[in-house]
């Protein structure tokens, strides 16, 4: 008998198990039992044909037409045509020196094929496809009787039929496996048992029975990834943090007393919970939400301040130096005089905003290493390299991290110590990609999760057009000319390419034109349609110093417009700044558009956004770039983006590969799975951290998310 922890040569020998270790990385008898099916065949159902797309890998069921035997032209060997039928369209089969296949496939017969679609003579077909016969007297497999055939992810090596004798001969030999799930759990949600979910979920005898043991299955998954989280927020929530009261008549009060406006109501709230939290004794740890332009940086400082009047310092850390130093800026700006400790004119209480980034030339970055050790800088801003340099801070009370994408589980704990005498920082991860709900619950789930969801008044939203440059070239020359009415009536733009140029081209198929690139780009409109114009060009590969002098004329209003790649993304903030023009904005996804255009109408002008696209209309692409044409809705469009992903792109996103313990949960339509299961999460943990009375509970964590895996959480 064999249990799930086996490995599969016991059950199935040698050769096959390698087969499957090699495919598909199964090594136990319980990562075969958790490959499971994609989808199931009716045996009197043919799959639709008219779904092939090429390159896929297909098993589909379907019905002989004709089957004919030819020698070939050139070469010795005969060539076999098959064409099957799914009772409507045919796909046609090629195999080369099969001799006897006509006894094997004649009309009428049905069979699985399985191989990859690929075009031939501008028809789909399928090359030297692997076959099974599922009737006839010459079907080979006994499962085949059953009413649903269950069709698994496979590969040229291993079949479906192959993953599914497997599967049965595993079954054969299993001991019944321990279920994870608590009975109480299992009681409350009427689920299945383990063994009879993994049977159901294999071999059921209908399709009822197949949902029901899927459900089951994902609660496996739901509640392992909840335990993990609910067991770090409890880990993070027990550490001790430096306690940052606000001090009446500080540096914080000073500060909002000067504030040149109102703070909305979502401001005032969030501030008010960040303030309560910040003088706990416990680190917060709470991700901000809030759209481009709502208001975060202001909330956040205002945090910093008042850890600053507990006697303690706070970091800000940006994605990227470019931001660093626009962040500083800004910061110092907001402050005034009370940025300025140490300068003529600073006043009373101020305190000193320090950059600190590796382009720094040696002298200034010493100065800026002593400022945070010894504390006389209050506000240290950098890259998330600060954190990871282990930079010594004197009193290290708060860390902001602007843009959380970058700024993973990784990053977060080694924040852990950083705190004086080895307390954790408070934590503040800001983010202006809206995150739907089934996202934040499990990607960000170790955090606390706040929003603002109003602008500050006076703010006119922007207006985006998709223009279709290649159906209405006339367009694009418009777009030009409107850039150069707003540039000669004082306003800035940007265009913004997908590429920087000369070496980076990416090599992926030949038949589609490269993206556009920065390098090129410019000079074209130099000296064509921006003929004039004071053109800066601003990308990645530009050495820090330039880029931060291309970035301050563009913000001293030196330069009209800033042909650049998305190093503008995020935080560049250029209030004068009203156009932004999207090359080839296919190239980019919807939350990335979104984060661009919110560069622009971020002052009292309005602003406009153009989406260039050779994307004919009713592709995809096109639609993604007509949503986000449409809406402003930043929530609205976190929830089309995560319609249009696969799930694997989110949950299991930079896996490269990996197999992860998730197979079946899906963020878009399993919203009220993982909430029940982090609410059952909640109560387990509380009960038990450790787990100690549910150790197959523990040992399905372990399989499913080691640490390795665990990654998923971090990178989507
Ligand atoms: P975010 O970081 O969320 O993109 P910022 O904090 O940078 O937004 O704010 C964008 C702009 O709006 C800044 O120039 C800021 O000074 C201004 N601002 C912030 N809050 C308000 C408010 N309540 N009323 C008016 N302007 C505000
Ligand atoms: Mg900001």
């Amino acid at each position: 008998m064999a249990s799930t922890a086996d490995p599969l040569d016991l059950a199935l020998g040698p050769k096959t198990a390698n087969a499957l270790a090699r495919a598909l990385d199964l090594h136990t008898v319980g990562d075969l039992l958790r490959h499971y099916p994609r989808r199931y065949v009716e045996r009197g159902e043919l799959t639709p044909i008219a779904g092939l797309t090429p390159g896929e890998h297909v098993t589909v069921l379907a019905e002989v037409r004709t089957c004919t035997s030819r020698a070939m032209q050139r070469r010795k060997g005969t060539i076999q045509q098959v064409v099957i039928s799914d009772g409507s369209r045919t796909l046609d089969l090629t195999f080369f020196n099969q001799r006897g296949l006509e006894k094997r496939l004649p009309p009428g017969r049905r069979a699985l094929f399985a191989g990859q679609v690929s075009v031939y003579n501008r028809k789909l077909q399928l090359l030297h496809p692997d076959f099974a016969l599922i009737d006839g007297d010459t079907a080979d497999v006994a499962d085949f009787a059953r009413p649903l055939i269950p069709v698994y992810p496979a590969t040229r090596d291993v079949s479906s039929w192959t993953l599914q004798r497997c599967v049965r001969q595993v079954f054969d030999v299993l001991d019944e496996p321990e279920d994870p799930l608590p009975a109480a759990l299992r009681g409350a949600h009427r689920l299945p048992v383990l063994m009879e979910a993994l049977r159901g979920m294999h071999r059921p005898a209908d399709h009822a029975e197949a949902r029901a043991a899927r459900g089951r299955l994902k609660w496996d998954e739901a509640l392992a990834v909840q335990l993990t989280l609910a067991r770090r927020r409890r880990d993070t929530l027990q550490r001790p943090a430096p306690r940052c009261p606000h001090r009446p008549g500080g540096l914080a009060d000073a500060f909002d007393a000067r504030l040149p406006f109102t703070l909305t109501a979502g401001q005032r709230a969030v501030g008010e919970l960040l303030g309560t939290e910040l003088a706990d004794e416990h680190p917060m740890n709470r991700l901000l939400q809030g759209e481009v332009g709502s208001g975060k940086t202001v909330v956040a400082l205002r945090a910093m301040l008042q850890a600053v009047d507990a006697g303690r310092q706070a970091a800000l850390l940006a994605p990227t130096e470019v931001l660093a130093v626009q962040h500083a800026r800004s910061l110092r700006a907001l402050l005034g005089d009370l940025g300025r400790a140490g300068e003529l004119g600073a006043a009373e209480q101020a305190t000193r905003v320090t950059l600190l980034t590796g382009s720094l030339a040696t002298r200034a970055r010493k100065e800026a290493l002593l400022d945070a050790a010894s504390g006389a800088a209050g506000i240290v801003v950098g890259t998330h390299a600060l954190i990871q340099d282990r930079v010594s801070f004197a009193e290290l009370g708060m860390v902001v991290v602007d843009e959380q994408h970058r700024f993973g589980v990784e990053q977060r704990d080694a924040l852990r110590d950083r705190g004086p005498g080895g307390t954790s920082p408070h934590l503040l991860v800001m983010t202006a990609t809206p995150i739907p709900r089934t996202v934040a619950m499990t990607v960000f789930g170790d955090l606390e999760v706040s929003s603002l969801r109003e602008l500050p008044r006076g703010r006119t939203p922007i207006c985006t057009s998709v223009v279709p440059a290649g159906e209405k070239p006339a367009w694009l020359d418009r777009a030009w000319r409107r850039i150069t009415e707003e540039v000669a009536s004082g306003r800035q733009a940007y265009v913004v390419c997908p590429r920087i140029g000369d070496d980076d081209r990416s090599e992926d198929g030949e038949e589609h034109r490269p993206p556009l690139a920065v390098l090129d780009v410019a000079p074209q409109l130099a000296e064509g349609p921006l003929r004039g114009l004071r053109l800066g060009v601003l990308h990645g590969r530009l050495p820090a110093e330039e880029k931060d002098a291309v970035m301050r004329a563009f913000t001293a209003g030196e330069l009209d417009v800033l042909v650049a790649t998305t190093v503008v993304e995020v935080g560049v903030d250029v209030p004068n700044a009203t156009v932004m023009t999207i090359m080839d904005a296919d190239r980019f996804g919807i939350s990335q558009l979104h984060q661009l255009r919110g560069r622009v109408g971020r002052g009292v002008h309005r602003g406009l956004c153009l989406l260039v696209t050779d994307a004919p209309p009713g592709t995809s692409s096109r639609e993604r770039l007509d949503a986000v044409a449409r809406t402003t809705d930043g929530f609205e469009l976190a929830r089309v983006d995560l319609e249009q992903r696969r799930e694997g792109d989110v949950l299991g996103a930079a896996q490269s590969g990996r197999r992860s313990g998730l197979k079946l949960l899906s963020l878009l339509e399993d919203g009220e799975l993982i909430s029940l299961a982090r609410q059952e999460a909640q109560r387990l943990v509380a009960a038990d951290p450790e787990l100690t009375g549910h150790p197959a509970l523990a040992r399905l964590l372990a399989e499913m998310l080691d640490e390795e895996r665990a990654h998923y959480l971090e990178k989507a």
